[in-house]
């Protein structure tokens, strides 16, 4: 093949052919039902000059291309869908620079996110997003999914976080979206384009993020409801006292005694609901406010609060949540993760629902959530390779997202939509912005080559 001739002279060793190398990046995370397809090279850059390079003889050739990080997203967003090459961004995992005055880090594309914090807090600096996997997802697959977690309620997800990207464009062409400073409205806003676009209009090989003061203090809060009602209203109370917590994630019962069967932590299995609620700031503060929290969960009918006492005791409860869907995947030999984002004030019923439609379906779930956000995270166990099951999962996830639909909601709050979701599209955007989004891919990729038919 000419384009691999051609491909091998830009990355020496750096490149992918055999079959059995290649056979583990036609998979991830994503538990997709479809065709598995063998990728036809892996290429791993070590530079932008050398990404630029490599797109100019894909786009020669029309060779369709797959850019991934570490492969965990849950949409299918980097599997194969026809002969495509994947570019791997390993070698590309330098933390540049961290600029304490100007309150920003520039970084490589695969640097990961646990790793950039622990650098982060030697100087007492922190990056919010946090996609609840940040011992292995990178900035660049974040930043493309533009993803959220559980912090988001209070700060904001990936997009606040992004000021300045360099991306390689369809043709090798290398731009800057914007400059390196906290505030630009100079222009259209290319930069939020690219973000959350699934790498779907081109590659990012460089990134400018912004960074906050590390708060002080954090402290969680485990909290335990006899009903998913008094937790729900529990929310409620706590944003109507004007609280904006770190972290208000929600765990139902059969996810509290999933993670206590397979990760035992001291969960108590017999309580319908928890939530895990984050307070950070400066001390002093926490522990006022810590103070009105603990009035208003025994006003919502909490009956066990479980208070972390340091950061040691902060680490095990996160621990514990952040197991859960490691804990999932032990019920069947097949997972999927859907986040679909409901009006907040629907959170009850859309757990309702889920159960419903699972029970109906014979499917089971484990339901967490972003409870702050209405971001709702139900976990399907099942097995795919059992044909009855498999039409099932297809006919629950039509009422599921038909349902969110239905009451004002949408498909995704912070996984994206890949291959997984992509025919539920049209019907969760408004027509003509459907267009619109498509006319911006055509514009950034006229021939279709850029992480191909995901998305749409
Ligand atoms: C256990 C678990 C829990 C999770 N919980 C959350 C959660 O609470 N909240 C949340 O938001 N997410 C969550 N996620 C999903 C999470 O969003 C992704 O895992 C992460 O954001 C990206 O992972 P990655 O670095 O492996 O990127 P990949 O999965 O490799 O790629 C993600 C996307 O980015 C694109 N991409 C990657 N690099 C580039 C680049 N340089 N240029 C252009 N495009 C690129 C890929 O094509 C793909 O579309 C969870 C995942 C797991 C496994």
């Amino acid at each position: 093949m000419t384009f691999v001739n051609e491909l091998k002279k830009i990355c020496k060793d750096n490149l992918l052919t055999k079959k059995e190398d290649l056979y583990v990046y036609a998979h991830d995370t994503s538990q997709s039902p479809e065709k598995i397809i063998v990728p036809l090279a892996v290429v791993f850059p070590r530079n932008t000059k050398e990404v630029s390079e490599i797109i100019k003889v894909l786009y020669k050739y029309n060779i369709p291309y797959i850019p991934r990080a570490q492969g965990t997203n849950h949409c299918g967003a980097t599997r194969l869908v026809k002969d495509s090459v994947v570019i791997h961004f390993s070698k590309m995992d330098k933390i540049i620079k961290i600029d304490k005055k100007n309150l920003i880090a520039k970084v490589q594309p695969n640097v990961v996110i646990g790793d950039l914090n622990k650098e982060l807090d030697k100087q007492n600096l922190f990056f919010p997003p946090d996609p609840s996997n940040l011992a292995v997802s990178t900035v660049g697959g974040a930043v493309s999914l533009c993803a959220g977690g559980p912090r988001t309620f209070k700060y904001g997800n990936t997009k606040d976080y992004v000021i300045n990207l360099e991306v390689v464009l369809d043709d090798g062409t290398i731009i800057n979206t914007a400059k390196d400073v906290a505030k630009n409205v100079t222009g259209y806003n290319i930069t939020s384009l690219f973000v959350g676009s699934e790498g779907t209009l081109g590659i990012i090989t460089g990134l400018t993020l912004k960074l906050i003061p590390k708060p002080e203090e954090r402290l969680l809060t485990l909290a335990y409801f006899d009903s998913l009602e008094d937790a729900a209203r529990c929310v409620n109370n706590i944003i109507d006292f004007g609280f904006i917590p770190s972290a208000l994630d929600l765990l139902d019962n059969n996810t509290i005694k999933t993670i206590e069967k397979f990760n035992p932590c001291g969960l108590l299995v017999d309580k319908k609901a928890a939530l895990l609620i984050e307070l950070d700031g400066f001390r002093k503060c926490v522990e006022y406010e810590l103070e009105i929290l603990k009035n208003i969960l025994q006003k919502s009918n909490a009956l066990n609060i479980v208070q972390a006492k340091n950061q040691e005791e902060n680490e095990e409860i996160w621990k514990a949540r952040r197991s859960a869907y490691s804990a999932v995947t032990q019920l069947k030999p097949n997972v999927v993760t859907e986040d679909i984002v409901v009006p907040r004030d629907r959170i009850v019923e859309c757990v309702k629902k889920i159960n419903e439609i699972s029970k109906k379906y014979n499917i089971i779930v484990c339901i967490m959530g972003h409870a702050g956000d209405g971001n709702i995270h139900p976990n399907f166990a099942l097995d795919l390779s059992n044909q009855v099951e498999k039409e099932n999962f297809e006919k629950l996830k039509d009422e599921l997202f038909n349902y969110a639909i239905s009451v004002g909601g949408t498909l995704s709050g912070e996984h994206g939509i890949g291959l997984h979701k992509k025919k539920y599209l049209k019907d969760a955007l408004d027509c003509g912005a459907f267009l619109v989004m498509k006319k911006i891919k055509n514009l950034f990729d006229s021939k279709n080559i850029i992480n191909p038919d995901k998305m749409f």
